[in-house]
């Protein structure tokens, strides 16, 4: 099956279709020019032909190069054409070609728009006419004004005076996926030619459109993939070795950071896509053949976004699949099975500030050769979203790649130089009706309380919206709202399924109405000081996203979420937020949050001891290594003093210089009392040797802890399965060892890693690969654990050491023997797809939840829980059966006949589910299973009850999960093993749950209980 590019273009009729034509708007000249009558570079021409494999991969746009005097073509840098087989550029070469264009063009800006978390620097250049860059300044204040509609008064005859003087800003992202490598070439490509074809298209788009472009996101991950592709080169016949670490902490989930903003990346793509005030941000990915234009997606769609957004979807998703199907090209489709729920992906940051989020997967090789590729017949069926699908066979290039993508960008570019006017239209009307939001739909305002019990996750949740643009306010005096009574999460479902049940229909109405009366009279007082995120602003829909909760229901007809289904950062950072639907709230008088939000720390007072009260946040357990060797001890019960109640847990200070702690309490935030000494009973709180393990097979979800314990500035030594596989002495250099989750399905591969056929696979510093090695290095990725590594944790726990091991790696540690008395819980039909569920603490006591209150919401990626028994093989816990066949009713015993009635049994203790059971007399009969009560596992945390189980996301069959153990210790020889079946460190975003593992650390020295 072959097709060839039409010879007769196009594009009028069709871009101007799907949008009323206005009047006052100037016609863009559609009619393309596939640069016959223009200068044209014929070498360049030559080599993009034959490096494309055939010639309905490429279209009229992009299939010849245009020639210039002046500037220079990429290959000034690359040493052939974009997209050539054999050429990857490194960041540096990328950024480097960018300021040659914008030496040789008037029509080419440069700005360094930060640094990565290597240093590596991020650009930004923006592509467009002289007399726009020379303008750039007023246009970008008007653009600025429709973006803050307040700024006009909300005026529409002023604003559409701003529109039609206005250029629409465009801003696309190249190569946030390392292995996906194809953009920065196609980028390159793109903006020589919008700088210097003279076709009426380009030109129109050039006129018409400031085309901003990042041309490499994650900076540190690209350089690292070149390196891999160039040893690939140099050992062509060796398998390549795996790319184990694409940004410094985390590989794929760097695009899943538009949340928790933890990334330089995320930061700065946000700061200059809104300082640029642009329309749209689109985000370029290589995984899915041959270019999914995934902007309409599936559903469902996400619930906090302004429906013009979702129609602006469709408008650009057709409008690209219609005008590269009539350029020839095949295998172009928008709608697939991507939802669009989840506002973590880079480009949703543009969907939750008022702009048109879109994404390409066009389809890659990871690296720029040539190869034959085969797509699954899945992929490469027609269907009635994709009537030209791919091919099942096809001999694919990096050139084709970027044919695919430059083509894409180009149509998309023209279809908003040709209704640009509609598109500033629609962004005045998103911003316009966010700052609407209290009287169109509500909540009026997000209410954080001054007296929140931890201030200081409630100041990590701050600082992310402040991150997100978000104003936020301060109530300078106590305020009263009505507010809707209280709703645990056990009092909608249920109840309300057997409403709908209740044939008599009327009588629920006056129950609904007896309901709305409760909800209408119930009011509640903030007190002063209290933080209110007011929904009259631009970007409200930002903050409402994050601060709400999530329902995904499991009737949805979408059966494969994306991706996590609930989010909601009120809820995974502890900190109450109050859904405020009363507009009364926007009258309380209260002033912005200017400055970057932050606690005040520091020592008040002149007692001679120091005291920290417990509050269950980052900043204690940053401020506790801050501290060096003074001496730190933690109450063992709640205690007044100087005045004041502190909680358990709070820290008593001695043996350090008071200015010495002033300093290191005011850098963590940490308000220090100087009072007289308390009379309490204490606890050592010590400062452990901490080890980070890694293994060779995936470095992602375990990237999360490792940047939060750099944020926090925690020393901690760095380890690899093989290092503790050569270690028999862990206990030597470490107290403490976390083991985050890997996530390679089969914790026993953790074990065993790579099969050692082949040549080995290096990742190291060397010349050939400048940038791998420097976090980590081996001279050979295969080696997994393996049973010595095993028996070295083991021995390491044995000794006293505290082992930390999360979802798979916990199921690891069970599958080999080392948590006798814990297994996973068996489910059946249980769903929960990245849903933030309820737990709580069946010992209030333990150290390990201090400073947490009574309950917490927790992450879970797949509803992981564990069962405990008291012995090493059996004991666990039955569900309750029924009575056997005999005489009686379902109540009565039975009773055989012909004999005296035995004596009743006594009824079986009440066991809890997060419980082990007693072990039956027979069990405990010369049994060496059984477990010594001192290294009986018990559990710190548990799920919560059925009907309050699920706070946001997914829940189904939640009874299976309800009251299961979710947090496990075991004692092992003089140590222990902590289980956790939830992630407590994840995208930044579970600040709530940190401290079950940083308070764990803490109570290391003590060993344990
Ligand atoms: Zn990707």
């Amino acid at each position: 099956m072959r097709r060839f590019a039409p010879a007769v273009p196009l594009l009028a009729a069709c871009l101007a279709a799907p949008l009323a034509p206005i009047a006052a708007q100037t016609r863009v000249p559609l009619e393309l020019k596939p640069g016959r009558d223009l200068p044209i570079d014929a070498e360049a021409t030559a080599k993009i032909r034959k490096y494309t494999t055939a010639p309905e991969f490429n279209s009229p746009l992009t299939d010849y190069l245009p020639a210039s005097a002046t500037v220079p073509a990429p290959s000034a840098v690359l040493g052939d054409v974009a997209g050539a087989p054999g050429i990857l550029p490194y960041t540096a070469e990328v950024n480097r070609y960018f300021r040659m264009l914008e030496a040789a063009s008037p029509r080419v800006r440069v700005i360094s728009i930060g640094v990565s978390e290597e240093g590596r620097e991020r650009i930004a250049v923006a592509v467009s006419s002289e007399a726009n860059l020379q303008h750039q300044k007023e246009n970008d204040a008007r653009l600025a004004q429709l973006a803050d509609p307040r700024l006009l008064k909300l005026d529409d005859a002023r604003a559409e005076s701003l529109i039609t003087a206005s250029v629409p800003v465009y801003y696309i992202t190249g190569t946030i996926h390392s292995p996906e490598t194809g953009a920065p070439t196609a980028l390159m490509e793109l903006a020589y030619r919008l700088a210097v074809d003279e076709s009426p298209y380009i030109r129109a788009i050039r006129e018409h459109v400031i085309t901003l472009i990042t041309p490499v996101v994650e900076v540190d991950g690209r350089d690292r993939m070149v390196d891999v592709y160039r040893w690939h080169l140099a050992h062509p016949k060796a398998n390549l070795p795996r790319l184990v670490y694409w940004g410094h902490y985390v590989a794929h989930d760097n695009n899943r950071d538009a949340m928790g903003l933890t990334l330089s990346l995320s930061r700065q793509v946000l700061d200059t896509y809104l300082g640029w005030h642009a329309q749209v941000l689109h985000d370029l990915h290589e995984s899915v053949p041959f270019l999914y234009d995934n902007t309409v997606g599936d559903g469902p769609y996400n619930a906090w976004v302004d429906p013009i957004l979702t129609n602006e979807w469709q408008l650009f998703g057709w409008t690209n699949v219609a005008e590269m199907g009539k350029l020839g090209m095949p295998g172009v489709f928008t709608h697939g099975d991507f939802d669009t729920w989840s506002p973590g992906y880079l480009m949703f940051l543009a969907a939750m500030h008022n702009g048109v989020s879109r994404l390409y997967e066009t389809f890659g090789n990871g690296g720029a050769d040539t190869e034959t590729r085969e797509i699954p017949p899945g992929e490469a069926s027609r269907t009635w979203y994709r009537q030209d699908p791919p091919y099942r066979s096809v001999s694919w290039s990096q050139r084709n790649n970027n044919n695919y993508e430059e083509t894409g960008l180009l149509v998309s570019l023209a279809f908003v130089a040709e209704n640009r006017e509609q598109l500033l239209r629609n962004f005045w009307a998103k911003s316009k009706r966010s700052i609407a939001k209290p009287e169109r739909e509500g909540p009026a305002a997000w209410v954080l309380p001054a007296d929140d019990k931890r201030p200081g996750a409630q100041a990590e949740l701050l600082r992310v919206l402040q991150l997100q643009h978000v104003e936020v306010s301060r109530a300078d005096r106590a305020f009263t709202v009505s507010v809707p009574p209280e709703k645990k999460a056990g009092d909608t479902d249920d109840k309300d399924k057997d409403k709908d049940k209740d044939k008599d229909k009327d009588k629920n109405k006056d129950k609904d109405k007896d309901k709305d009366k409760d909800k209408a009279l119930a009011t509640r007082t903030f007190p002063a000081g209290s933080y209110v995120v007011r929904m009259d602003q631009p970007y409200s829909r930002a903050a409402d996203a994050l601060l709400d909760r999530q329902y995904w229901s499991p009737d949805d007809p979408q059966k494969h979420p994306y991706d996590d289904t609930g989010w909601s950062f009120s809820a995974l950072f502890d900190a109450e937020a109050v859904r405020v639907p009363d507009r009364k709230v926007l009258a309380a008088p209260m002033g912005t949050v200017e400055a970057p939000f932050r606690l005040r720390g520091g020592v008040t007072g002149g007692g001679p001891v120091y005291v920290v009260a417990q509050r269950g946040d980052d900043a204690m357990f940053m401020l506790r290594y801050a501290l060096g060797d003074a001496t730190v001890e933690a109450a063992t019960e709640p205690f007044r003093a100087g005045g004041r109640d502190y909680p358990r847990g709070t820290w008593l200070v001695r043996g350090i210089a008071k200015d010495v702690l002033d300093r290191a309490s005011a850098e963590a935030n940490v308000a220090v009392d100087a009072i007289a000494a308390p009379k309490v009973a204490t606890r050592p709180v010590a400062k452990p040797r901490i080890a980070l393990l890694h293994s060779w097979l995936n470095t992602q979800t375990e990237g999360w802890w490792r940047q939060r314990l750099d944020l926090l500035k925690i020393p901690y030594r760095y380890i690899s399965t093989q290092g503790v596989a050569a270690d028999p002495n862990l206990a030597a250099r470490f107290d403490v060892i976390l083991f985050p989750p890997v996530g390679v399905g089969d914790p026993l591969r953790i074990v065993s890693g790579l099969p050692m056929w082949g040549e080995p696979l290096p990742w190291k510093t060397s010349p050939e690969t400048p940038n791998l090695g420097k976090i980590d290095a081996t001279d050979d990725q295969r080696p997994g654990l393996g049973f010595a590594g095993l028996d070295h944790l083991r021995r390491f726990v044995e000794q006293g050491g505290l082992l930390v091991a999360v979802e798979d790696t916990a199921q690891l540690l069970i599958a080999s023997g080392m948590a006798p008395g814990v297994r996973v819980a068996n489910t059946k039909s249980l769903r929960v797809v990245g849903s933030v569920l309820d737990a709580r603490f069946p010992d209030p006591k333990s150290p390990i939840v201090e400073g947490l209150g009574d309950r917490l919401s927790v992450y879970s990626a797949e509803g992981m829980s564990f069962e405990i028994s008291r012995s090493a093989a059996g004991g666990w816990a039955e569900e309750e059966s029924d009575r056997p066949t005999g005489r009686g009713s379902a109540q009565d015993t039975d009773a055989p006949t012909g004999r005296p009635a035995q004596p009743q049994q006594p009824p079986r203790a009440k066991v809890e589910r997060w419980e082990a059971r007693p072990l039956e007399v027979e069990e405990l009969r010369h049994n060496p299973a059984v477990i010594p009560e001192a290294l009986r596992p018990r559990t710190l945390v548990r799920f919560g009850d059925a009907d309050e189980l699920l706070v946001s996301g997914l829940l189904e069959h939640g009874a299976e999960l309800a009251r299961r153990a979710a947090v496990v210790e075991v004692p092992v020889g003089k140590g222990r093993l902590l289980l956790f079946a939830i992630n407590p460190i994840w995208r930044g975003s579970t600040v709530g749950s940190h401290p079950l593992v940083w308070n764990a650390i803490l109570g290391q020295a003590t060993g344990g209980r």
